[in-house]
């Protein structure tokens, strides 16, 4: 257990953070060496969580809320802890303002069906980039089907970068929600997400902010951004799958109407009407994912020992170590080289599938993903139909990069 503070974070060690993954040691069939560089997909947990999750069906199993019993109290400190811990790590004003979801798709939706919806009317705008995941763009045109309203997206430059000069000429006086990526999944594009902000609001246009690829590589504080609402999904920050958190500022969800119907988000219940119960209980119907939460709490506890300034310069060191020597594969052509980008390299090869190289560096043991990665217009928008694609995490090593780099020589050779 990691039991540093915020306040007081070790020196970062990538070699001791490797060690609190057991999967990362676990050889593949042949005794293979994995290296896992598919962290944008999904991260791996660390013991510290995998054991959360044990020690709550071990010890603490019961239904949050609505019982006095010991169990009970003990499932509902688990689950609320973990809130707590949520309002630190993204620098919300309350417990009141972060709502558990199934991840960032749940968020964007609970916002797209509650707060855009109703607002929406006939020729309505919502703003999107191209670069967004499939996430942060379908549940938009859902609501702007129903309503008449349209997408307007902002483009993204050759390197991969979107401007602050397109996003502002985008903006309109028809404009009802921003929907921007704070770091790009397929590309690694870090946008200016507080610049973008400021010029929303000038214009009275709320931002919704898609954390999902920027909360393992970097520190968010939503006040500090001024983000209206801010998605993100626990597995892509070494928590477990099926639980995120969307933050929203309280006014916004004061205003807004329900989501799910069921228990946990009434006050009172009669056949003559229902009255909902406060935030953030209200957005938060049925038995909750309460063991994800308590697995979520203990990643955010893991993750308050260690310095993501320092993981941040130790990706940076690696994608910079591999984007040079993938300049050496003959072929070979990096997609989104915007600068200060996070540590995703996405590439093509002349002559060769994405899957295939996929296919052959995992015989290998080398991870990584190939496919449109939810972002079929962005690679519309790039010519191709797919692109391999690395992403660092804090645990990745030179050997990880050795390896993607040995493995990616062999491909130039296979297909050369
Ligand atoms: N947005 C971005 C930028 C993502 O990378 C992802 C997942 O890859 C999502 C949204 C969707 O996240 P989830 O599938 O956890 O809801």
């Amino acid at each position: 257990m990691n039991t540093a503070t915020a306040a007081n974070k070790p020196l970062f060690d990538a070699k001791r953070i490797r060690e609190d993954f057991p999967i990362l040691s676990e050889p593949l069939d042949q005794g293979m060496r994995l290296s896992y560089l598919d962290n944008a997909a999904t991260t791996q947990k660390p013991l510290h969580v995998i054991c959360a999750s044990d020690d709550y069906y071990r010890h603490a199993n019961a239904n949050v809320h609505r019982a006095i019993h010991a169990l009970s109290q003990r499932a509902t400190r688990a689950y609320e802890g973990a809130r707590d811990r949520l309002v630190d790590f993204l620098g919300a004003g309350s417990r009141a303002e972060i709502i558990y979801t199934r991840g960032t798709t749940d968020g964007i939706n609970l916002v797209a069906q509650c707060y855009a919806r109703p607002r929406l009317k006939p020729g309505d705008e919502i703003l999107v980039t191209e670069l967004e995941h499939h996430s942060n763009i379908v549940p938009w045109q859902i609501a702007a089907e129903a309503t008449g309203a349209r997408l307007v997206v902002v483009p993204v430059e050759d390197d991969g970068s979107v401007t602050q000069a397109a996003f502002e000429s985008r903006l309109s006086d028809r404009t009802v929600i921003a929907c921007i990526a704070h770091i790009s999944n397929a590309l690694g594009t870090v946008l200016p997400v507080a610049e973008m902000i400021a010029a929303a609001h000038a214009r009275g246009v709320p931002v919704l902010v898609d954390g999902a690829q920027a909360v393992a590589h970097m520190s968010v504080d939503v006040r500090a951004l001024d983000a209206d609402f801010y998605v993100m999904s626990a597995h892509k920050l070494f928590g477990p799958t099926g639980i995120g958190a969307l933050y929203g500022k309280r006014e916004l969800l004061e205003d807004m109407p329900v989501y799910q119907g069921g228990g946990d988000m009434i006050e009172t219940v009669s056949f003559e009407g229902t009255t909902w119960n406060e935030l953030p209980y209200r957005f938060e119907a049925g038995t909750p994912n309460i063991a994800g939460a308590a697995a979520f709490g203990a990643a955010l506890e893991y993750l308050d020992g260690i310095d993501l300034a320092a993981v941040a310069a130790h990706e940076h060191r690696l994608l910079e170590k591999a984007t040079a020597a993938m300049a050496g594969i003959d072929g070979l052509r990096i997609i989104g080289t915007a600068p200060g980008k996070a540590a995703t390299i996405s590439f093509v090869m002349d002559g060769v599938h994405a899957h295939d190289i996929g296919t052959l560096l995992d015989e290998s043991g080398v991870a990584i993903r190939t496919g449109h990665h939810c972002a079929m217009p962005l690679m519309t928008r790039f010519g191709v139909p797919a692109t391999a694609r690395a992403s660092f995490a804090m645990y990745n090593n030179d050997e990880d990069v050795d390896a993607l780099i040995k493995g990616l020589e062999s491909v130039a050779r296979i297909f050369g």
